[in-house]
């Protein structure tokens, strides 16, 4: 049977002064960062909850609890390593991704075809199947 699954995840973290501000595996200068147990890669975080869903398999927060010291600080790209080893144990792999980013600044433009790369690597596809997208959300004074 030819089974084509579609999941929509979603993630939204508060920022705080400081911190590394880690988008689609890469990091993003900026002067704030997510605030979060792991690294805070929402896009990452987003993706997984995706890939998850597709597959009824869950959310992240089941596979990757933020009360667990497993996942203190944890690089995102290595929850969607760990992600991709359950999608593919059920027999299952990508077709393709389409991620939007939502947020004021910076503009994600010079970030987004490492972002492609890095996720489409990790996911073992071709970046042609990987979409990332920058929405810029106006700021409400
Ligand atoms: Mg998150």
């Amino acid at each position: 049977m030819n089974d084509i699954r579609i999941g929509n995840g979603y993630d939204v973290h508060a920022l705080g002064p400081g911190l590394p501000l880690m988008l689609g595996g890469v990091r993003v200068e900026s002067p704030v960062g997510c605030i979060a147990h792991s690294d805070g890669d929402v896009a990452i975080h987003a993706l997984c909850d995706a890939l998850l869903g597709a597959l009824a398999l869950g959310d992240i927060g089941k596979h990757f609890p933020d009360t667990s010291d497993e996942f203190k600080g944890i690089d995102s790209k290595i929850l969607l390593q760990r992600t991709m080893s359950l999608v593919k144990g059920k027999g299952y792999g990508v077709c393709n991704v389409d991620i939007t980013i939502a947020m004021q600044r910076p503009k994600l433009a010079p970030y987004i075809t490492e972002m492609r790369e890095t996720l489409a690597r990790i996911m073992g596809t071709d970046i042609s199947r990987v979409s990332v997208k920058f929405l810029p959300v106006p700021q409400i004074s």
